[in-house]
């Protein structure tokens, strides 16, 4: 495959972009190599600036479930843009917003719309910390909440690839109201609470783990993890950025029938536009202001464009039967890449939720961050560039789940575990 104009741009890159990129891990730092630079994306296809096409299992990192530049969304953002960009007032394309997502969602009766996955979360928890008058917060290690400072203790994402979990730059004092857990621990879990349950604002999880691989929660953990919020106190924040509208309708939460007080969106609800959401219960976001005291706001929230890709985006996701295509289609292909795995004797595991996955080169099962974390990296760095040569872009990282989309056919599906087979065996040799 010929890069040379993405060679050229990822030099120009390196000048002025920290690491030529505008987020860490799409400078490929722990797969080697450069970036490819896309020029355009199709359905299950990404273009990059040399004509290459490739096969794409990232998806905008979650956004694109539907396929890339799908023409209702593409249709709906072409002509609400034409009214204009972005008003300041409100508009009513937030209000079927609020209401489609209140409905899809039933734990959250209000909801208020932010930019970002990262606004979302620490807005979360600054709700669950002004609502409880408590200071602490529970995270698990491995999981990612966007880059806001709380959240960067044993984080996962490109921290977690870049070997950074924990970033200079936030004051120790902060981190310190950061309480740490191992994801599917049941009796760490019950100890921390019972230690320090009373001062803790809240607990945010990622439901299923989809920023250290990806990572299942074992049978009655997530419904553990509500009961003990609830005797204690403290708020249960479903961090659904990754997994809404994903995994069901309705999210991790309706997969599993837990109901969380407060939850977070982003990537698919804005539909490829710059979207994040959190909402909850109502005595909850009703402290938010201005109908309380527990300040947030955004000068380009809500924005109608973004409203209307997110909207035709949901539309989408509500056809009859859509989860259930999206999770055979990703069965299809983990068990087509797992047999391709075992026909060319390498040690590979895998790991799935409707329209999620994750690739481990060790045995399974895998059920927490120290299983994810002993996955051969080094191999999995090799397999990424052997299917990169072959057309297909998985995510560039052993740390982040891959994203299948409904655009994803027999076709392609075929075609990735045919390039499998070859990158297997290429990288075995
Ligand atoms: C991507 C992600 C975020 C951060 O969202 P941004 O839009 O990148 O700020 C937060 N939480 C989870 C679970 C995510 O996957």
């Amino acid at each position: 495959m010929n890069h040379a104009r993405s060679h050229d741009l990822f030099s120009r890159a390196c000048e002025l972009l920290p690491g030529g990129v505008n987020s860490p891990v799409r400078a490929f730092k722990s797969v080697g190599g450069e970036p490819f630079f896309a020029e355009r994306a199709e359905g299950p296809f990404l273009f990059d600036v040399d004509g290459n096409r490739y096969i794409d299992y990232v998806g905008s990192w979650g956004p694109m479930i539907a396929g890339h530049a799908h023409p209702d969304v593409l249709d709906a953002v072409a002509t609400t843009m034409r009214n204009g960009l972005s008003f300041g007032v409100p508009n009513a394309l937030e209000v079927t917003m609020a209401e489609t997502l209140t409905r899809i969602v039933p734990s959250c009766e209000m909801v208020r719309m932010v930019n970002s996955g990262t606004e979302a979360t620490l807005s979360a928890i600054r709700v669950a910390r002004g609502a409880t008058g408590r200071s602490r917060i529970v995270k698990f290690e491995g999981c990612y909440h966007g880059h806001g400072d709380s959240f960067l203790v044993k984080a996962g994402s490109g921290a977690l690839t870049l070997g950074l979990p924990n970033s200079p730059g936030v004051p120790t004092a902060l981190a310190d109201l950061t309480l740490t857990l191992p994801y599917n621990d049941f009796e760490a879990a019950t100890e921390l609470f019972d230690k320090a349950g009373s001062e803790i604002a809240g607990l945010i999880i990622e439901p299923i783990v989809g920023n250290a691989n990806c990572i299942l929660p074992r049978d009655g953990y997530l419904q553990h993890l509500r009961e003990l919020c609830t005797r204690h106190g403290a708020l249960l924040i479903f961090d659904e950025v990754m997994t809404g509208f994903r995994v069901a309708l309705g999210g991790a939460q309706e997969r599993y029938g837990v109901k969380p007080d407060l939850s977070t969106f982003g990537k698919i609800i804005g539909g490829g536009m710059p979207v994040g959401a959190f909402g909850g219960r109502r005595d909850l976001m009703s402290q938010v202001a201005p109908s309380g005291p527990i300040y947030q706001a955004g000068t380009l929230s809500g924005n109608p464009v973004a409203m209307a890709a997110g909207l035709a985006t949901l539309e989408l996701v509500q056809v009859d039967g859509f989860h259930e295509r999206l999770e055979q289609s990703t069965h299809a292909l983990c068990d087509g890449l797992e047999t391709a795995a075992r026909e060319a004797g390498i040690t590979f595991h895998t790991t799935r939720a409707p329209g999620m996955f994750g690739l481990y080169f060790r045995e399974g099962p895998v059920h927490g961050f120290a299983d994810a974390m002993a996955s051969d990296a080094a191999m999995f760095g090799r397999f990424f560039q052997a299917m990169l040569e072959r057309g297909v872009y998985l995510a560039p990282s052993a740390f982040e789940a891959g994203f299948m989309s409904s655009a994803h056919g027999e076709a392609e599906i075929t075609a990735t575990i045919e390039a499998a087979r070859g990158a297997f065996a290429a990288c075995r040799g």
